[in-house]
């Protein structure tokens, strides 16, 4: 079980994180759609395994797509969908990178839209989709 409840921006820290509620925090939200989970949040089990990272992320939460300069490309800042948009990314990348047509779409993802006011009030209206 997963569950990004810290939702502070911060710089990242090699520390281990620390926060001895985790699993209690995550077995109590998830005993809210899977009820006989509750029987393990107070009394937790033993061999639990912890492990946490950090979501790269903009602060509009899509990713950064595009062409930086001439001959470099970014295709980054994925937050906590990545691995399920990695494919869908990569296809992409090869279409800016050989020059095809790209969707309409993709100026969402663009390294320049940060520049563009219009646009990221556009983008902002929506919710962020936090996983
Ligand atoms: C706790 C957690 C849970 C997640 N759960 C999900 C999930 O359920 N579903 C989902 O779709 N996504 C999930 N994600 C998000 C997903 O893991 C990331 O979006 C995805 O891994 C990003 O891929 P990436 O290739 O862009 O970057 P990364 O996977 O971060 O790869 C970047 C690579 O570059 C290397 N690197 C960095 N600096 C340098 C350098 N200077 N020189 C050489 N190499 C360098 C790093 O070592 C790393 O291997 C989760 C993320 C976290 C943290």
């Amino acid at each position: 079980m997963g569950w990004a409840y810290n939702q502070q921006q911060e710089q990242p820290q090699w520390d281990i994180f620390a926060d001895d509620e985790f699993v209690s925090v995550v077995l109590k939200g998830a005993s809210r759609f899977i009820p006989a989970i509750s029987a393990y949040a107070d009394e937790i089990p033993t061999s639990v395994t912890h492990f946490a990272g950090y979501y790269t992320r903009t602060d509009d939460n899509l990713p950064v797509m595009g062409e930086l300069e001439q001959g470099l490309y970014v295709s980054g800042a994925f937050a906590g969908y990545g691995t399920m948009a990695g494919c869908a990314s990569g296809e992409l990348m090869a279409e800016i990178i050989t020059k095809q047509q790209p969707p309409e779409y993709l100026k969402y993802f663009s390294p320049d839209r940060f520049e563009n006011a219009a646009l990221l009030d556009e983008i902002l209206q929506y919710p962020s989709g936090q996983l």
